[in-house]
């Protein structure tokens, strides 16, 4: 079993609603257990992608991090997380465009892939602080304090509410 960790977010619809349900699907993958899952969390939509930090379109996020235990690989597991985006109606119009569901695979075990349809660690993770928090909110040893400084201007909210029941 190798310990993962997936970035959830969604602005379109029922955006928090999508994220438990997605949750609730990736533990029944095979050979897969959700082990812990963070606060959900609000944040106006950026394009981080730009370097800078610019607007981009759409409602705000609804962003959550959970943790797995799989027996799955890499690629086999990033292959069920993108069906589970399509199961949710993810259709990718335009770059940042607005989701019902993303699913981003973030770390998987130590491993470092730099292939034409996975990357990771996931690229553009560590300029995110809504992937950040909720991760250091779940894994505190795999963020440090300079990691979270770096994106400390970024607005985000964590809600109260939870996430699982
Ligand atoms: P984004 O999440 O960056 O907004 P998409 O969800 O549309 O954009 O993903 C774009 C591509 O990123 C996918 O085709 C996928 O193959 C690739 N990709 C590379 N590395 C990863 C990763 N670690 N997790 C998820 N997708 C990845
Ligand atoms: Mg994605």
């Amino acid at each position: 079993m190798v310990r993962a960790y997936v970035a959830l977010g969604a602005n379109l619809g029922d955006a928090a609603a999508a994220l438990r349900r997605a949750v609730e699907t990736m533990g029944k993958l095979p050979k897969t257990q959700v082990l812990q899952s963070s606060s959900l969390y609000k944040t106006a939509p950026l394009d981080t992608d730009s370097g800078g930090e610019l607007p981009a379109p759409g409602e705000d996020y609804f962003n959550a991090v959970v943790e797995l235990d799989t027996g799955l690989t890499a690629p086999d597991l990033l292959t069920h997380l993108q069906k589970i985006e399509q199961q949710a109606g993810r259709e990718r119009p335009y770059r940042n465009a607005p989701r019902t569901l993303d699913l981003d695979l973030l770390l998987y075990g130590s491993a470092r892939i730099d292939s034409v349809r996975l990357i990771l660690p996931h690229p553009r993770m560590w300029q995110r602080a809504f992937v950040l928090l909720p991760l250091a909110e779940i894994a505190p040893g795999l963020v440090s304090s300079l990691r979270l400084a770096a994106v400390e201007h970024q607005r985000i909210e964590r809600l109260s509410e939870p996430f699982l029941r």
